[in-house]
């Protein structure tokens, strides 16, 4: 069966690059029918915390990526770790190594016209006389436990990558134990990706140059070694590796931001994989029909926040009020724009406002200026509103005119409203957009709105009327 682990290490949160690992493996894995299981490689003590582990659960359960085993903890597994050392040890594949960080560094400036190769580690406890070993072993003295690199050209093939060799020489002996016990990270994801017979191995480029130690390890292990598949780093806009510089932190900063889960699925499938042409956004049951490893580009994706904000935009448009209300009520109320449970009739004309100002937003958050106006008579007016519409000759005549237009109407309905507003034009001679785009500015504070119609009547007859006479009250 096909079986693939995400292995995140709770030395941070849940970003943006290990959340699209995360989601490759876990569509892979519903692909094939497989299993997709949870590690946490915790064994660095002093960088990871449990907080950051429970932080990335939650990321993956907010973006739907559920596991079906795990989360499994490798530092509740040191021993299985240690027995595999030890076990490499009895075979001579591995070695008791009692060098210090000192020794290291002085082998390594020793021969510096080994170019290269002086930054190798040229250890000596790989040839110590079995004297020499016992008296060392005899005085106790503290030790690492470093696999013996074979001489040997090493070769794999990447799923996404093809074929890699890495010529013989390269690699210095490595460490599996340190001399306080734990395990480094190759040994402990070898030991782990055997154990839980994980059958393919996909995760950032970032391992790639791992990935021949660990070709060894399975190899002298006994084992057949996985299939890898490893994923382009993705890059900043300044196409540097994508960090915190980039004020990209855990991908529930998103959920805070207001944007839908399923905008963030479709925009981490769109790095380094394009379902379809990037002008949808799919479920993730569809995103899983669609995947394939095979298409998996080589290149780096750029991170690219305008396209999640249309990928967020374009789910706010689908979505109906209904759906909508929930979330943006919550917002409106931290806002202090409605009251945490608005009567049958206040809700009824939200989800109304909601369905007419949704078709621009962006995000979530994008609904509070926008609701603003029709919510409360505190908003901002925009300066160039003012500048550009409200400076227009005679406008303190005509404005007043349609105003008792408006009042006169037997009902303030979208269609009686722009009836009067174009009859006022006419007869005053001028175009009906000077006094639309004046609507706009006095009554939404905007210069851009849905169909002003439907916003007056939204608004309110009473409330319009008000607004339209600020224009004569403050002289704007
Ligand atoms: N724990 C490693 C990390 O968070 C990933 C290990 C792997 O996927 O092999 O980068």
């Amino acid at each position: 069966m096909l079986r693939v682990r995400f292995a995140p290490s709770p030395t941070g949160y849940l970003h943006i690059g290990a959340a699209r690992t995360a989601l490759f493996n876990w569509l892979y894995a519903r692909k094939n029918a497989g299993r997709f299981v949870l590690r946490i490689e915790d064994t660095d003590v002093e960088r990871s915390s449990e907080m950051m582990s429970k932080e990335i659960l939650e990321g993956l359960r907010w973006l739907g990526l559920d596991w079906d085993e795990g989360p499994f903890y490798q530092s509740e597994r040191l021993d299985l770790y240690r027995k595999k050392a030890a076990g490499l040890l009895d075979r001579g594949l591995a070695y008791r190594c009692y060098c210090s960080a000192e020794d290291h560094r002085r082998s390594a400036s020793a021969e510096p016209e080994r170019g290269a190769k002086s930054r190798m580690y040229d250890c000596r406890c790989r040839s110590l006389s079995d004297a020499e070993r016992k008296k060392r072993e005899d005085e106790n003295d503290s030790f690492a436990v470093r696999f013996a690199v074979p001489d040997e050209e090493i070769r794999f093939r990447d799923l996404v990558h093809g074929d890699i060799t890495i010529p013989r020489g390269i690699l210095e002996d490595f460490v599996l134990l340190r001399s306080d016990g734990l395990p480094t990270y190759h040994l402990s994801v070898v030991v782990d990706d055997l154990d839980m017979d994980i059958s393919h191995v996909i995760r950032g480029d970032d391992h790639i140059s791992n990935t021949p130690k660990h070709a060894l390890l399975f190899k002298a292990f006994g084992e057949r070694m996985p299939k890898f598949a490893h994923l382009a780093l993705i890059m900043g806009p300044d196409k540097k590796k994508l960090s915190k510089r980039h004020g990209v932190t855990s991908v529930l900063q998103f959920r805070k931001d207001g944007y839908f889960s399923e905008a963030v699925v479709n925009f981490l499938a769109q790095m380094s994989w394009s379902p379809g042409e990037g002008k949808e956004v799919y479920s993730l049951e569809k995103l899983t029909e669609l995947f394939s490893l095979k298409k998996l580009s080589k290149g780096s994706p750029v991170y690219d926040p305008e396209k999640l904000n249309w990928l967020n935009g374009r789910l706010i448009t689908e979505k109906s009020a209904e759906e909508l209300y929930p979330a943006v009520l919550s917002l409106l109320y931290e806002e202090g724009l409605t009251m945490d449970r608005p009567d049958e009739e206040s809700l009824a004309r939200i989800k109304k406002i909601i369905d007419l100002v949704k078709v621009r937003n962006r995000t979530l958050d994008d609904f509070i200026p926008r609701m603003r106006p029709f919510l409360t008579d505190s908003y901002p007016i925009e300066e160039e509103g003012i500048e550009k519409y409200l400076r227009v000759p005679d406008l303190d005549v005509f404005l007043p005119r349609l105003a008792s237009d408006f009042e006169k109407l037997p009902d303030f309905t979208a269609p009686n409203v722009e009836n009067a507003l174009r009859n006022r034009a006419e007869q005053e001679g001028i175009k009906p957009a000077v006094l639309i785009h004046a609507l706009r500015v006095l009554c939404l504070g905007m210069t851009v709105s849905p169909d002003i119609f439907e916003v007056l009547t939204l608004l309110g007859r009473e409330r319009t009327l008000r607004r339209m006479a600020m224009q004569r009250v403050n002289r704007i």
